[in-house]
């Protein structure tokens, strides 16, 4: 079975399912405009995926990344949710969002699909919140093992754009150094060797990405929350536990709560053990209410 498989997110929906998330206000991702994608991804790279979704069967367009019948609509739902997010945020519908959606997006370059990721939706919603809401300055913080390749390059040209990201290195898809700072020191990455666990974690937050986001003073922060640093994770070996979550969730929502009237929108990422994921979304979503 691909570890990208739809028993990820029914074990997202079965956590967020407890008692504790009963008046969690639902909304169902829509499909997202395709014009609101040509702001990240070049149009050729966006007819490709229209024109490769097969009626039946699968399309393998990277050795990770397979296309189904349904993957356009599920891709167009991701994206769509993380704009709705921001729509809701920003009008005030709701001080934070978190979007229970798959595929990831992270590692999608503008004009090429990569792990997993056809449309990446953190970077969307981050030139969405500039371009409809005039936001000056967004965020997006990046706490899935993996370096997001497509987010950092979305970002790393606009000194209004900050990308920070905590992942294993090595590992795929091999960026993410720390030497990689972006046009305006908008790039921070904490690369971390395998076995890590929490402690070198929480510290690269504490000394790095805490204070150059609070120095960035965001308008909105962006979260691509993926879950696969976890212990139990089967894809990477950096051997956090599920407290770690509650803790970075927490500190983004300090910087939030300082710099932007708590704005935040989180968009699943990776998270690959069932259990692990459902536990680790479980304390992200309680941090998220509890702000
Ligand atoms: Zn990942």
């Amino acid at each position: 079975m691909h570890p990208e498989c739809p028993e990820r997110l029914r074990a997202v929906l079965d956590g967020l399912s407890d008692e504790p998330f009963q008046h969690l206000s639902r909304h169902e991702a829509p499909e997202i405009d395709l014009h609101i994608v040509e702001m990240v991804h070049q149009p050729f790279y966006i007819e490709k995926i229209l024109a490769s979704t097969p009626e039946q069967g699968r399309v393998q367009l990277d050795p990770d990344t397979v296309l189904s019948p349904q993957s356009l609509e599920a891709t167009r739902r991701s994206a769509g949710a993380a704009v709705e997010a921001v729509d809701r945020v920003m009008a005030g519908d709701a001080k934070n969002a978190f979007c229970a959606v798959r595929p990831p997006g992270h590692h999608a370059e503008s004009s090429r699909a990569m792990g997993f990721c056809l449309f990446n939706g953190a970077a969307i919603a981050a030139y969405h919140a500039r371009s409809a809401h005039k936001l000056d300055r967004v965020a997006v913080i990046d706490f899935d093992v993996h370096h997001g390749n497509g987010t950092q390059h979305s970002c790393e040209a606009e000194p209004n754009l900050f990308y920070g990201s905590s992942h294993q290195w090595p590992a795929y898809p091999g960026t993410g150094q720390e030497d990689e700072t972006g046009c305006a020191d908008n790039i921070w990455n904490v690369p971390l060797p395998p076995g890590s666990g929490s402690a070198p974690f929480r510290r690269g937050y504490e000394k790095r990405i805490l204070p150059a986001l609070r120095d960035f003073a965001p308008d909105l922060v962006i979260i691509s929350a993926g879950f696969d640093a976890h212990a139990c994770d089967p894809l990477a070996q950096l051997e956090l536990q599920t407290d770690d979550y509650r803790w970075v969730t927490e500190q983004l929502l300090d910087v939030a709560s300082e710099c932007c009237d708590g704005r935040v929108v989180s968009l699943l990422e990776g998270g690959y053990d069932l259990k692990a994921l459902r536990d680790s979304v479980q304390v992200h979503v309680s941090a998220l209410l509890s702000a």
